[in-house]
């Protein structure tokens, strides 16, 4: 479903991705390993295109995932660190304008907010969650929208352990819906309880 063929990406002198090759069928979990500082977040910013690398290219699907084609783009949901939500849109009004914006084969919204244990927050503007709710929220993000590639980044970061229990039945659910996965983790437990296959970078 996804393939990456020698992605490098410097900042300045600072060689942060030399030639970064692997591909992730559907229904399989990837997880990327390395210190800190050694490129995930920047790898997975590349794959999603919100970074642009130096040089190689990412492929959903076979077809090249670049800013001429939106199509491409479309097939992969992420929930990364910066995420922005829309200051002036409560938890469900973002939730349903990420899900019409993305069109059809969506999990409706109701049953993601239910999941995500952020139906007490729902008609909450951004600014007021906390930190454990935007994340939460911009996982939900991801489920409410079609998806044949889920990036995330330390998704277990501020879940608590009933999060972090559901975080790993989810990603089961989305392997066995054929959902190529990648993330960024430091979590042991979650990657003993269900990564596929180890991206090792920067060693
Ligand atoms: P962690 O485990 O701490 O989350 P990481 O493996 O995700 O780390 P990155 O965030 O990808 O690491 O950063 C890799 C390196 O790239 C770091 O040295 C960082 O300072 C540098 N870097 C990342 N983004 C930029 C940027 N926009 N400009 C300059 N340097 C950057």
């Amino acid at each position: 479903a996804l393939s990456v063929r020698g992605l490098s990406r410097n900042f300045g002198n600072l060689v942060v991705l030399d030639d970064v090759s692997f591909t992730l069928q559907a229904g399989r979990i990837a997880v990327v390993l390395g210190p800190n500082g050694s490129g995930k977040t920047t790898l997975l910013r590349c794959v999603v295109g919100a970074d642009r690398p130096d040089a190689g290219e990412v492929r959903v699907q076979g077809r090249r995932a670049d800013e001429t084609d939106p199509q491409v783009r479309a097939l992969m949901a992420a929930a990364l660190d910066d995420i922005d939500f829309f200051p002036d849109l409560s938890v469900v009004e973002h939730l349903e304008l990420v899900a019409y914006a993305h069109g059809g084969n969506a999990e409706p919204v109701e049953e993601v907010l239910a999941e995500l244990g952020l139906e007490p927050a729902r008609d909450q503007l951004p600014v007021t969650l906390s930190s454990g709710q935007r994340r939460r929220l911009a996982l939900a993000s991801c489920f409410v929208r079609p998806r044949r590639v889920l990036i995330l980044d330390e998704p277990e970061q501020r879940l608590d352990v009933r999060g972090r229990q559901w975080l790993a039945d989810r990603l089961r659910r989305e392997r066995e819906a054929g959902t190529a996965v990648l993330l960024a983790s430091h979590d042991p437990e979650l990657i003993d309880a269900v990564v596929d296959e180890r991206i090792e970078i920067g060693r």
